[in-house]
């Protein structure tokens, strides 16, 4: 009786399988584990990793790993994934000429012009003309009520400003309501004296003045020149609630292109793209590229210093200074990332054009026989790299049940999508490509305008619901689900995710209907257009007609849609596409651990 175990070092999660042998025969599988990977992929930071998946699982039927008669571990493909952002405009107000922003509790409804009149000069306002009044939280909500009351009998006064959040508690005490705008930080840089507009929406609608140019035209009387330079502000305010714009003589709002550099694609049919030229034109050269043999930036750009920082995190890993670092290929997707606009007054954010880049890169060999060799040390143990990553993966893959060759996999993981094709001869096709679930996670963020990866990654991974009273939530599919024991009050009128461990809230005040579209959107673009790259790759004759069965494994392929996704796009190509179940009971997990285990009986064969 001998117990072997396959380890498969990933990216982001090391998986074991451990299986009994007797006799060079395998006699059943005993457990699996995962863990988070420790330390970059390749290295001997692993082996405590390794360490603490082989104690899980052995600790499951009972053992030590001391049990364990050999361990085989993966010739882990010598690539790495890395993500990065970069922002191709930047929109700018000089002297400030807006208030754009959508604090929670506007009150009224309608839009106002008038000439601003701080709080303090309410006396000085004459009856000749319209005003927007504007105060600061140094005063209280009855103090400005009774104030405006008592002014709005002698004076015009069209509607308000608050840098406290009390819009609501004014509007109550008004004899004659106007629409109000509250929590605008920076109430001090209001220019007293100019002409300003502004609008709140009726409940549930957003405005429609302020967010088109003509609009603000014809509030502000504008000519057209005018309008010309007011259109980045409207653009900068459709979707939002609220609104203010102040007409400054001297104001200006421009969105500036950032210069953001040269992609070089030394290939068999080499290219230069301009980055902001946008996604689809730097994923059609990738294409056509032919085989890439690396990739570079310009010097001194975001791109440039972003490929050159992964190459050089690559550099440290592997096992000889001299060995050639290579970017053999890229993922870009067009995203938008809100970003702070410089000069605005109330923290307002504009959605910026970006580019979400991943690269793989490649170097000649990881240093896997150190880790062999610590483990060595450390178990006593026989060590043996076994074979080629994307080989066991197919292997693993075929346990699925409903499989047969020839068979393809595609292996969704956090740094890369790899593909392996597999024919009745056991031959094996395979590649790895840039950009997986780290890349979604990366877009989810910027497009949310989310301070935190994690919650991204939480975002990415478990459906949303709304909770509309402490007895019912409404889920993102429209249900309406009701809970016998009253909920949590501070989850009230949140949006919530639905984990394992329970709901968790989302801090952010974005609605629930745009956390599913980012979500959904950032899946689709990284992996349906990967899923078809990839295949199209390794198919025979690059044909994907030439494919009928496709198995999803990997970390991403557990995604609650990401494998629905698949299966719908490739029924148009009439493959059947689904998530693997590895040995009928692992689901898209543990593939690579489990064709090491495999490929033991073809060794034993062969000595
Ligand atoms: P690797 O083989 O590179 O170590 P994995 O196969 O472990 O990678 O996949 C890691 C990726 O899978 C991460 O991006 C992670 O966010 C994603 N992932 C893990 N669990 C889930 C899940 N339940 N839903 C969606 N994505 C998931
Ligand atoms: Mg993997």
């Amino acid at each position: 009786m001998r117990i072997v175990a396959g380890v498969d070092i990933g990216n982001s999660t090391t998986e074991v399988c451990i299986a009994e042998f007797e006799q060079d025969r395998l006699v059943r599988f005993l457990a699996s584990a995962a863990v988070m990977t420790t330390g970059t992929k390749g290295t001997t930071a692993n082996v405590h990793g390794i360490l603490a998946a082989l104690k899980r699982a052995m600790g499951q039927i009972g053992r030590d790993i001391s049990d364990i008669a050999m361990v085989r571990l993966n010739e882990a493909a010598p690539v790495i994934g890395d993500t990065a952002m970069e922002t191709l405009t930047e929109t700018i107000i000089t002297d400030s000429s807006m208030i754009g922003h959508n604090p929670s509790t506007p009150a009224g409804a309608g839009q106002a012009v008038g000439e601003l009149l701080s709080f303090e000069h309410l006396q000085k306002g004459t009856a000749d003309r319209p005003y927007i009044v504007y105060a600061s939280a140094a005063h209280t909500y009855e103090e400005v009520a009774a104030a405006v009351n008592r002014s709005a009998k002698i004076i015009q006064i069209n509607g308000m400003i608050l840098q406290a959040d009390e819009a609501v508690l004014v509007e109550n005490r008004l004899e004659k309501k106007i629409p109000i705008i509250d929590e605008v930080l920076r109430i001090d840089k209001i220019p007293e004296g100019k002409l300003a507009a502004i609008e709140v929406a009726l409940p549930g609608q957003y405005i429609h003045m302020l967010s088109n140019p003509y609009g603000i035209a014809t509030l502000l009387g504008l000519d057209a020149e005018e309008t010309r330079m007011v259109t980045p502000i409207a653009k900068s305010l459709i979707g939002n609630r609220s609104a203010v714009v102040i007409k400054t003589p001297n104001g200006d709002i421009r969105e500036n292109v950032l210069p953001a550099g040269e992609i070089y694609l030394d290939a068999e049919h080499p290219e230069r793209i301009q980055l902001d030229e946008g996604a689809e034109r730097i994923m059609q050269a990738v294409m056509n590229a032919g085989e890439i043999h690396d990739v570079a930036g310009e010097e001194n750009t975001n791109i440039g210093n972003m490929l050159r920082r992964i190459k050089k995190g690559m550099q440290e890993v592997s096992c000889d200074a001299g060995s050639e670092i290579r970017i053999t290929d890229i993922l870009a997707v067009d995203t938008l990332a809100p970003v702070l606009i410089s000069g605005a007054l109330a923290g307002e954010t504009c959605l910026e054009k970006a580019v979400g880049i991943a690269a793989m890169v490649r170097t000649q060999q990881l240093p896997m026989e150190a880790i062999a060799e610590e483990l060595r040390n450390r178990m006593h143990t026989e060590v043996k790299i076994a074979g080629v990553e994307a080989v066991m993966a197919a292997l693993g893959a075929l346990t699925t049940p409903g499989t047969t060759l020839p068979l393809a996999m595609l292996d969704m993981g956090g740094g890369s999508t790899d593909a392996a094709v597999i024919d009745e001869t056991q031959r094996v096709r395979r590649v790895h490509q840039a950009g997986a679930g780290e890349l979604v996670s990366m877009l989810i963020q910027t497009e949310l305008g989310l301070t935190s990866r994690t919650i991204a990654e939480q975002i990415k991974k478990y459906p949303l619901a709304k909770v509309e009273s402490l007895f019912h939530m409404r889920m993102e599919n429209g249900e309406m689900h009701f809970v016998e024991e009253s909920l949590d009050p501070r989850l009230y009128g949140r949006v919530v995710l639905l984990t394992e461990a329970g709901l968790v809230r989302i801090e952010q005040d974005i609605p629930m209907e745009r956390i599913r579209e980012v979500r959904r959107e950032a899946k689709r673009k990284v992996f349906v257009m990967n899923a078809v790259r990839a295949l199209t790759s390794v198919a025979p004759g690059h044909d994907l007609k030439k494919i009928s069965n496709v198995v999803l494994v990997g970390g991403s392929a557990l995604d609650f849609e990401i494998p629905e996704m698949l299966t719908e796009e490739f029924a148009n190509y009439r493959i059947v596409c689904g998530r693997g179940n590895i040995r009928g009971k692992e689901g898209p997990r543990n593939a690579v651990a489990t064709g090491l285990v495999l490929s033991y009986i073809m060794d034993a064969q062969r000595t």
